[in-house]
């Protein structure tokens, strides 16, 4: 049932790519990079020019679930993403979650019905507290922790918890001098 962790993993990842966490520079700025994004994260790439506006509407859409994390509406919120895109269940005899994406779908499908998925498989599971602000003092990002312990703190670990430890480094090394 590592599925879910997953899906919540690409919405992160998504919510993550807006200009607010880049200083104004948005990672997803064409369907170029939309298409590379989503063959990054193995989702059938069938890119149509609508699915950029799209796509940045749903990460604002995702974005604002995972800050204000009230459990009814991540709930409410994500089955709205999963509902118009396929058919979404649980197999009966392995406990797998099993996905009927509908004919013609297109990213922006796929990726809704991901990032549904990502949130209702963490509320359930691991409870709405895992939905969080990244706590670098200069960063906007957001983030799902699925960690085990969850103790998660940054939008991208490896960049922004650097920047913290930098600036953590430079305080003590000042005011030692
Ligand atoms: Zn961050």
């Amino acid at each position: 049932m590592d599925d879910y962790a997953w899906a919540a993993g690409i919405a992160t990842d998504l919510v993550n790519t807006a200009p607010e966490v880049w200083h104004g520079e948005d990672k997803l700025p064409d369907l170029d990079s939309l298409a590379a994004f989503a063959e990054l994260h193995s989702i059938p790439v069938d890119t149509r020019p609508s699915d950029l506006r799209a796509v940045h509407r749903l990460r604002l859409t995702v974005r604002d679930l995972i800050n204000y994390p009230d459990r009814t509406e991540l709930i409410d919120g994500a089955s709205v993403l999963t509902s118009a895109v396929a058919r979404l269940t649980v197999l009966a005899d392995s406990a797998r979650w099993a996905v009927s994406i509908r004919p013609g779908s297109t990213v922006t499908d796929s990726l809704s019905l991901l990032c549904g998925v990502g949130i209702l498989g963490v509320v359930q599971v691991l409870g709405p507290e895992r939905f969080r602000k990244c706590s670098a003092p200069s960063c906007q990002g957001a983030f799902i922790d699925t960690t085990r312990p969850g103790r998660r703190r940054y939008c991208m670990p490896g960049l922004c918890g650097n920047r913290v430890n930098v600036a953590n480094h430079r305080a003590r090394r000042a005011s030692a001098r």
